[in-house]
């Protein structure tokens, strides 16, 4: 049976080839050629004939389909892509001034169950193949150069779509160290970004095994009782558990950890949420991305007044916090964070 050509790491597709006694340089051939110039048809150039043939009866370059495309008036698009087995994830090119980050699922659904995720209330269908959390990045590359050719290339990269890429972990792993490869997209390594709402198995094997990208919690509350409630992981890996493990990442000296803040109004948007959240973190590399809830249909909780986030933002800028407010991209087409469902359909 074939094997996808997207599933192996730069070091990975050297040591296939020289298994198979083919010189190790067709890997930075086929790098070069399917994720650097992003050529789609077979890569024949310089490759030896027994490499060619090679390739040819052993890897395959399937690719997910596309199967609903969704632009937002902000320029965000959504789509909804079919995986090799019929199931479907969503990915999320989300727009900033012609340059888009790409929102990337790792899982199809999610075991997190998070109380305030419109994921969440799928449940976990399985994990996504490292050859699937590539391939939405190269289709959805491919409808921009097609469809926005004047627009920007696609450079950041986001874990924060269906899924707790951490739970999903060598898949996510693997997909870091191939978009990172300087033989390919060569992404910078400060333009990537996981997030994970604080799944400990998986952060204790980060400084170890993670290629230095960065690392954001989806903190959502200072207090381990309110966060068992939003979050109920939280119950079996307490955040203070949890931010002990981020303390221990060494982090260069403009990096920072993100800290993820779902406002909800009256749950966890008061001055007292502010000013514990702003006396935990204080002494940290943190910025804090606010997210003012994003409702969808049948959610329990509410959205904050626009006045309340900006009470919240200034408590933590006295902590001498940077808080940014994240803008609520894509949510005329439910793109916005935690509204992607693959189930309850537009
Ligand atoms: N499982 C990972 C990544 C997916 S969620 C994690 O938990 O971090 C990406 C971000 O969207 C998280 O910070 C999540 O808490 C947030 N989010 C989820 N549902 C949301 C909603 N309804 N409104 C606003 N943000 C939401």
């Amino acid at each position: 049976m074939k094997t996808s050509f997207y599933q192996y790491s730069f070091e990975g597709l050297a040591n296939l080839l020289n298994e198979n006694n083919l010189a190790s340089s067709g890997a930075t051939l086929l790098y070069n050629w399917h994720y650097k110039q992003k050529k789609i048809d077979e890569c024949t150039h310089n490759l030896a004939h027994s490499t060619q043939a090679f390739i040819r009866d052993n890897l395959s370059f399937i690719l997910p389909k596309i199967v609903e495309t969704h632009q937002a008036e902000d320029q965000t698009v959504k789509f909804l892509i079919e995986l090799e087995d019929g199931e479907k994830v969503e990915t999320v090119l989300i727009a900033f001034q012609n340059k888009y980050t790409i929102c990337l699922s790792t899982q199809v659904g999610c075991a997190m169950k998070c109380s305030f995720c419109f994921t969440g209330t799928q449940g976990l269908k399985r994990h996504l193949k490292t050859e699937e959390i590539i391939g939405q990045f190269i289709i959805a590359d491919r409808w921009l150069k097609e469809n926005r050719p004047n627009d920007q290339q696609l450079k950041n990269i986001v874990f924060m779509g269906q899924g707790e890429p951490l739970h999903n972990f060598d898949a996510v792993k693997t997909a870091c160290e191939i978009f990172l490869d300087q033989h390919g997209t060569s992404i910078g390594i400060q333009k990537i970004t996981v997030s994970t709402a604080g799944y400990l198995p998986g952060l204790m094997r980060w400084n170890a095994e993670m290629p230095g990208v960065n690392i954001a919690l989806s903190f959502h509350s200072p207090f381990e009782e309110k966060r068992n409630k939003l979050i109920p992981i939280n119950q079996r890996y307490p955040l203070g558990e949890v931010l002990k493990y981020l303390d221990s990442i060494p982090l260069k000296r403009k990096q920072y950890i993100i800290y993820e803040y779902l406002l909800i109004k009256n749950y966890n948007d008061t001055e007292v949420d502010a000013h514990a959240t702003g006396t935990l973190l204080q002494s940290k590399q943190a910025i804090i991305n606010l997210i003012p809830f994003n409702p969808f249909p049948g959610s329990e909780y509410e959205r904050p007044e626009q006045v309340q986030v900006a009470l919240f933002q200034n408590i933590l800028k006295s902590y001498n916090l940077p808080a940014l407010i994240r803008g609520t991209k894509g949510d005329d087409i439910l793109a916005a964070c935690g509204q992607l469902n693959t189930k309850n359909k537009l």
